[in-house]
């Protein structure tokens, strides 16, 4: 098996319901390595590039308000990247169905997702399906300094012309 890296955010609903801790050993079964983690909101520009493919889906508007944190009152979210053998389908396989009530019970959405009654599947994490979504996301979600991994080319730019904020 090649060895290959995937994003996988644990959704507001993981972080409101305290569930990061079991979420995390749960996904350290698949003997993947953390090569990326961060806490951060997620504002309406990021969810849209997230989802862009969904954007005509019925549940669209439902799901971005669901990983803006607008449905838990609790915008934050945790971002990681897992790396190694298989890492896609590992993580897929304990991530469990897209739908909670299909997805095998003791994987991570059958066993803490649920549906909402307006029908948006509640389903706690996100994790890449393909090697073109995993890139893309990565890239989305880390900047190359956020990884402890060279996984894709990078190019310098000069930070004289970038204003970020530092520690005083
Ligand atoms: N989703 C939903 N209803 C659906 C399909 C998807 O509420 O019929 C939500 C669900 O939260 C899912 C997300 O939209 O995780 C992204 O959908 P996708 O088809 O990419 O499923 P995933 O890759 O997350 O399993
Ligand atoms: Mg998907």
């Amino acid at each position: 098996m090649k060895e290959e890296a995937t994003l996988v955010i644990i959704k507001p609903d993981g972080l409101k319901k305290s569930l990061t801790g079991n979420i995390l050993s749960r996904l350290s079964e698949s003997k993947l390595k953390i090569i990326g983690a961060r806490i951060l909101k997620v504002d309406i520009a990021l969810a849209n590039e997230h989802y862009r493919h969904l954007q005509k889906e019925p549940f669209y508007p439902e799901l971005t308000k669901y990983i803006t944190g607008q449905l838990h009152g609790e915008n934050r979210v945790m971002a990681l990247v897992y790396f190694g053998e298989g890492a896609i389908t590992k993580v897929r396989e304990l991530a469990g169905a897209t739908n909670p009530e299909e997805a095998d019970p003791v994987s991570i959405r059958g066993a803490f997702g649920r549906i909402l009654t307006t029908g948006l599947f509640e389903n706690v994490i996100h994790a890449s399906s393909s090697n073109e979504e995993s890139e893309r996301e990565i890239k989305l979600w880390f900047g190359p300094d956020e990884i402890v991994q060279e996984l894709y080319p990078v190019k310098e730019i000069n930070p004289e012309s970038l204003k970020r904020r530092v520690w005083k």
